[in-house]
């Protein structure tokens, strides 16, 4: 009887005071976005409501990319406190150089002030570059990955080259290095240095192209009118992104002279002009050594060729001489932690300068270098402005070649 009389009271309350169904509910969230201004912010939103005023709104996200621990960042929504409230938080992303389709996981935590809480659950903010109609095509790549090519300009033949051109570079580098893409790859073709140019926010000191390896992002700017170049580039930077995530750790890293020689080496072949400078160092005996090319590359271009054309030389020497799975388990050993000259012993039996040693012994000089392209005045400018940014290079993953793609050259 009793129980029936409070099951009567019940109804009757219900009815009479709809803040008490509230009662029961606690907060309620009746909706939730977020507006993404491509490349400079994201705005979430929230509306909520309870039968007293909600007093706390935080919102918690999550950057989708490798990291060496789970980190999960939090924003103080903006609102005055009601039972009745629309909160925003406004990510500016000056700072967080999001790439264009970088995914972040959000969701809301709200309190009232009679204590209830809800957590929302999950959802996907897509930092999409909406300035432009993208289409995308799909391919697989080795160990069930998957890469995805963005593009608006083009035919699709054009994105079909780049693509076989990325399957082809990518599986060379499955065989020669036996290593392979970690996690789905995308890439953006910008159809222009100026339409790139706007998707960045807070790099200046790029052109041409942005590795964002954590993400598994490469935005890069090819038109259909420079394919040939364009598909050496990709290849380059793929390769880049998945050496780093195939040894991503917070114990070791590359020498530079490793990172861009397996780039370059998976491009197919050393350019004719890099070459040559290369012959003219052997035979003028003025070789850099390995233990210098492990630090950033010389502002200067000449030694900066030369770097490059001596890292290609050095991975060659070392991928021809002793294979696949040496090379292997020298990225593991340098993942692990261990210094350039313990990795190099415990794998080769030699360090640096064994290294050194071993790799001239095996270079012929030319009887006479090969003729070198010289440099038209407008690269050697672009050069001297780019002297400072090189040094950049190992810590920022940018790729700066505006220089390379105006001689023809191919990418770094
Ligand atoms: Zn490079």
């Amino acid at each position: 009887m009793i129980r029936r009389i409070a099951l009567l009271t019940w109804a009757l309350l219900m009815l009479l005071s709809p803040s008490l169904v509230a009662a029961q509910v606690g907060i309620t969230v009746t909706a939730s976005n977020v507006d993404v201004s491509f490349p400079s912010q994201a705005v979430f939103t929230v509306n909520a409501e309870s039968y007293v005023d909600i007093v706390d709104v935080r919102l918690y996200y999550q950057v989708n990319k490798m990291n060496y621990a789970e980190v999960v960042s939090e924003g103080w929504a903006d609102f005055t406190p009601a039972s009745k409230v629309e909160a925003n938080w406004t990510w500016d992303m000056t700072n967080a150089s999001l790439p264009p389709g970088a995914e972040v996981t959000y969701w809301w935590r709200i309190e009232d002030a009679a204590g209830n809480k809800i957590e929302t659950s999950p959802k996907i903010m897509h930092f999409d570059d909406g300035r432009y109609t993208w289409q995308s095509l799909t391919g697989t790549v080795p160990q069930d990955g998957e890469l995805t090519l963005f593009w608006y300009t083009g035919s699709d033949s054009f994105a079909r080259e780049l693509m076989d051109a990325c399957q082809e570079g990518l599986a060379r580098l499955t065989q020669d290095i036996g290593t392979y893409p970690k996690r789905p790859i995308k890439i953006y073709i910008y159809a222009s240095d100026s339409d790139l140019k706007g998707a960045m926010i807070s790099s200046n000191e790029w052109s041409g192209g942005v590795a964002f390896t954590d993400f598994g992002i490469i935005a890069i700017s090819i038109s259909p009118s420079e394919l040939d170049w364009g598909k050496k580039a990709l290849v380059h930077e793929l390769t880049h992104l998945v050496v780093r995530q195939a040894t991503f750790s917070p114990y070791g890293q590359l020498p530079l002279w490793l990172d861009e020689g397996l780039a370059m080496y998976n491009e197919g072949g050393l350019d004719p002009v890099l070459r040559s400078y290369l012959e003219e160092a052997i035979l003028k005996d003025e070789l850099i050594s390995v233990r210098s090319l492990c630090s950033p590359f010389s502002a200067y271009s000449e030694k900066a060729y030369l770097s490059y054309a001596e890292s290609y030389s050095l991975v060659e020497y070392l991928l021809d001489n002793y294979g696949q799975d040496k090379m292997l388990d020298l990225l593991a050993l340098l993942k692990q932690g261990n210094t350039y000259d313990e990795a190099l012993t415990e794998v080769y039996g030699f360090d640096m300068d064994g290294l050194d040693a071993c790799w001239r012994a095996t270079l012929t000089s030319p009887v006479v270098p090969a003729p070198r392209t010289s440099l038209p005045p407008a690269l050697i400018a672009v050069l001297a402005a780019l002297a400072t940014t090189l040094t950049l290079w190992g810590a920022l993953a940018l790729e700066k070649r505006t220089w390379r793609r105006s001689s023809g050259k191919s990418t770094m």
